[in-house]
Order: structure tokens, then sequence, then C-alpha cells
């Protein structure tokens, strides 16, 4: 009699358990990488603007100050995200420039799409798109993405495609093809791909659905990339907000949460329009990672 008989069926079963465990952790089926890889920051436009104390009330009056204007394009596994879309490419056809509101003159010497190009992405591969906001200078591109995944306040949505669009500032021509792309409507903070490595930050305030963004990159350290909560570092020191925000008080607050976040995460703040900070910060064809 053959001793072993009565516990072969147990040793097929470990056997059995144990390739199944050995093929999980084999090098031959990595699994996808975890989190974000890294990000392009580029130029997506600029404004000058000769007196900036509409935008920190009582104090900097008839001072000239210039913005930058930035798109983020992140990277995470093989996945696209674009965060903000910056103003439209079309205004490189007029190099002197377009003045808008509070004499601000909007200048674009790049399009958006030649620099996408340039790191070889196309807008087809962009599968997911988000706003800070829905003023021009941040959606002016946002047609070119007509098949991403869309996440928008809900209450952002509701102003931009309300009956009084204009009262917020917007343009709606710079968006209407928004209302077509697949869409999420959210209601407050949203772990975009369910890791924590890119977060949605509900800051609303400058309009009623304002948002920004936090990135955990992977040498760089976690970032936040601001929107408009403030448009320069001065007024986020000091927590002052435009007149002409949506609602100031709750600008104020927006800026005391992600002052909490930047804290709680050792987190940089990346203010998209702080032409000073902007210069310091690697645009593409560099890769941030
Ligand atoms: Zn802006």
């Amino acid at each position: 009699m053959n001793r072993s008989s009565p516990l072969r069926p147990c040793m097929i079963l470990l056997l059995s358990s144990l390739i199944v465990v050995m093929a999980a952790c084999s090098p031959m089926n990595p699994r996808p990488q975890a989190g974000v890889q890294g990000l392009y920051v580029f130029y997506c436009g600029e404004a000058h603007i000769p007196d900036i104390s509409p935008w920190s009330p009582g104090f900097n009056v008839g001072k000239p100050m210039d913005f930058s204007d930035n798109c983020y394009l992140i990277k995470h596994g093989d996945d696209w995200m674009l965060w903000d879309s910056g103003f439209t490419d079309a205004l490189v056809d007029t190099p002197e420039g377009v003045l808008g509101a509070r004499n601000m003159r909007m200048v674009r010497t790049r399009t958006f799409a030649s620099q996408l190009d340039e790191v070889g992405v196309s807008p087809a591969q962009v599968r997911f798109i988000a706003f800070s906001h829905t003023h021009a200078d941040h959606v002016g591109n946002s047609k070119l993405f007509p098949t991403a995944m869309l996440y928008i306040q809900q209450a952002e949505y509701d102003a931009a495609f309300g009956p009084e669009p204009m009262k917020y500032g917007f343009v709606p021509s710079m968006y209407a093809t928004l209302r077509d792309n697949p869409t999420v409507k959210l209601q407050g903070d949203f772990d975009v791909f369910g890791d924590g490595s890119v977060k949605i930050i509900s800051t609303p305030g400058h309009t009623p659905g304002h948002q920004s963004l936090l990135v955990r990159l992977p040498k760089t350290g976690p970032v936040v990339l601001s929107g408009d909560i403030a448009h320069f570092e001065e007024n986020f020191v000091n927590r002052r907000a435009p007149g002409f925000n949506f609602d100031v008080e709750q600008s104020r607050r927006s800026m005391d949460k992600v002052d909490a976040l930047l804290k709680a995460e050792h987190a940089q703040l990346w203010i998209n329009h702080d032409a000073q900070q902007t210069k310091g910060i690697a645009h593409a064809p560099a890769f941030v990672e």
C-alpha cells in the first residue's frame, strides 16, 4: 500500500494553491505601475494687466502685473488627464493680443495643440479632462477633447449651462461643446483614479463650482494646482479675493481649506497665474516627475 496516497488530494490542493500564488507574483504578469508618473506644464497664454488692484481690493492700486496661464497634462498608468486648457489657440492669430475685462490684454504666442504635438500626445489620447472653472482662460481649448470624460462640479455645470452664464463671467462659445462630453457631475472632493494620486478638491468662491487639484508626483512630491483660488502668492498669503468673485467669503474659506491641505500633505501650491512662480516651474517638453 502506498502510505502517501491518503495525503495526495491535500498535496494537489497545496501545490495548485502555490502555483496560483506564484502566478500572481510572477514578473511575467507585472501589474500596471500605480499612481502618477509625472506631468507636463504647457504655456497656455499670458495676460498683461495695467492695474492689478481689482484682484486685491485696496492694495496694489495702479500697479501693473503680468499673469501666466498654464495647462497641465498628467500621466497616470496608460491614461492622460488634462487640467485646464488655457486661452483659445485662436488668439495666436492676433499677435498684439485682445483686450478683455478690466483692461486685461490677452496674448498667446504658441498654440496648445502644437505643444501637445511636440510631446507626442494627440488630443484623442486624453481620456479625462477637468477645469478649475469655466472662465475663458481655462476652458479656451476644451473643444479639442470631445470624447474625454469631463469631471465638473454640479454647481459649476448648472452655472455654465444655466440661463445666465454671463452673470458668472462665462463665455459660452468657449465651452459649448462640453455639453456633449461624457460627464461626471461632482458634489465635492473626488479621487479620480481611486488610488489617492489625483484628487479634485472642491474650492468654490471664484465661481460657484471652482475646484483645485492635488497631484502626487513621484519625485517632486505632492502639488496642488490652484486654479484661481488666488491669482498670485501675495493674495493667497493675505487671503485677498477679487471683488468680482462669485462669493468673496467662500473664496477665503477655500483658501483656508487648501492651506490646511498643503500643511497636512507637505504639498507645494502651484498658482496658475503667478508669472513669477511659473518662471521657476519646468515647462513642456520637460516631463516633471
Ligand atoms: Zn484664470
